[in-house]
């Protein structure tokens, strides 16, 4: 595969025409379980569909170059993902992670702790004191999650990473909420990557997949000797499913944001709408560090709704076209009430402690015709101050 430089290029050429049994011009899919040996003793570059897969291996090539990783780990879910990273840590590391971090990985890093196979500290990134004293205790790995969710909280990878490295701890950022096409995390000092594939990479909301990203060489050997051992490498079918759909990433996210800030701004100067949760707003306190770190400010949002629960209720049962579901970065927009849905398990007072109100909706801007998405959005704004 050539070497292609800017990333919109990799994203849509990486593999193209390559193949050289019939030139097929999109990469062939390849189910086969097991490949022939070209002789005896002569294993070809391929022996068996766990340990390594074409499909498979051209979406990760293609998501490490993205990333401007050493190569990429594809899993069968982003939660697999996380758990891969995971399982570099023995009894008495300690992980730090965000207060507000995606629900699934909260519990997974719960429940490894609780199990002994590491120690864990929650921290608020973004209160230095906290996290000075969290690194005081010399974690092996820091994760990050930014934007938050969802809130939408900005925190400074490059800062936090050369903190972490200064202790001797790795950094793992999940990415899935922007995506390499918005940032790189690799190029700011993180040591993996982390995506579930399911949201922006695929796009299309019809594949649950994930990755790790890994800096390093030696990074990427141990964690793809643990996947095989383990048995958790990603489907060739959904491998191919999501290449197709990441060769649209930066067509899509690039639309997809112009619209999300359309709507940011919308929601922003309605009276009806408490406060408006999205970086690309001047009023948003991680601004500027989504402004230096990120290639744009993403199509995810969160808004608060005056009215608390029976507002909410109006205005999700007045939506037309935007859908009421969990999930984000597919085609369609998706609308979720964190306090219900993504977040019901964290019970009131940890919601409202991390302040996830029952008035706050999150939304993952598609690729709608913003006029319709905006007619939408106003008249369920109406239906809500009923
Ligand atoms: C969805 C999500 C995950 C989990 O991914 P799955 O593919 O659902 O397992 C992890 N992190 C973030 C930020 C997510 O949005």
């Amino acid at each position: 595969m050539s070497n292609f430089k800017a990333p919109q290029t990799i994203a849509a050429a990486n593999g193209i025409a390559a193949d050289t049994a019939f030139g097929a011009v999109v990469p062939p899919i390849h189910l086969s379980t097991t490949f022939a040996f070209a002789g005896f003793e002569q294993p070809r570059s391929y022996e068996y569909g766990r340990v390594g897969n074409p499909s498979r291996d051209l979406l990760g090539d293609t998501i490490a170059k993205l990333e401007g990783g050493a190569g990429a780990i594809m899993v069968a879910s982003g939660m697999a993902a996380v758990d891969l990273v995971l399982s570099r840590l023995r009894p008495g590391d300690l992980v730090v992670a965000p207060h507000d971090c995606y629900g699934g990985t909260y519990r997974l890093l719960g429940a490894r702790r609780d199990r002994g196979h590491f120690d864990l500290s929650f921290v608020d990134q973004g209160n230095g004191a906290a996290l000075s004293a969290a690194l005081d205790r010399k974690p092996a790995l820091v994760l990050i999650e930014t934007p938050s969710n969802p809130l939408m909280r900005v925190v400074d990878i490059r800062a936090i990473a050369s903190r972490a490295k200064a202790v001797g701890a790795k950094t793992a950022v999940d990415n899935t909420f922007l995506s390499p096409a918005l940032q790189r995390p690799i190029a700011l000092g993180a040591d993996y990557v982390i995506h579930s594939t399911t949201k922006y990479l695929n796009g299309h909301s019809d594949v649950v997949g994930g990755a790790v990203v890994a800096a390093d060489k030696a990074d990427l050997d141990e964690l793809s000797d643990w996947a095989n051992l383990t048995g958790v490498k990603g489907a060739p079918f959904d491998a191919y499913l999501t290449l197709r759909g990441l060769r649209t990433l930066f067509a899509r996210i690039e639309r997809q944001q112009l619209t999300a800030a359309a709507i940011a701004e919308l929601l922003q100067a309605d009276p009806r709408v408490l406060a408006v949760h999205y970086p690309g707003l001047a009023s948003h306190p991680g601004h500027a560090i989504a402004r230096a770190q990120q290639a744009g400010f993403g199509a995810m949002l969160s808004f608060e709704l005056a009215g608390g629960i029976k507002a909410v209720r109006r205005f999700v049962e007045a939506l037309q076209l935007v859908t009421l579901a969990d999930s984000i970065g597919g085609v369609e927009t998706l609308i979720a009430h964190p306090a219900s849905m993504t977040h019901a398990g964290m019970g009131a007072e940890a919601r409202q402690a991390a302040g996830i109100t029952d008035g706050l909706l999150r939304l993952s801007v598609g690729l709608e015709a913003e006029a319709d998405l905006i007619a939408d959005l106003k008249t369920a704004l109406a239906a809500a101050a009923d």
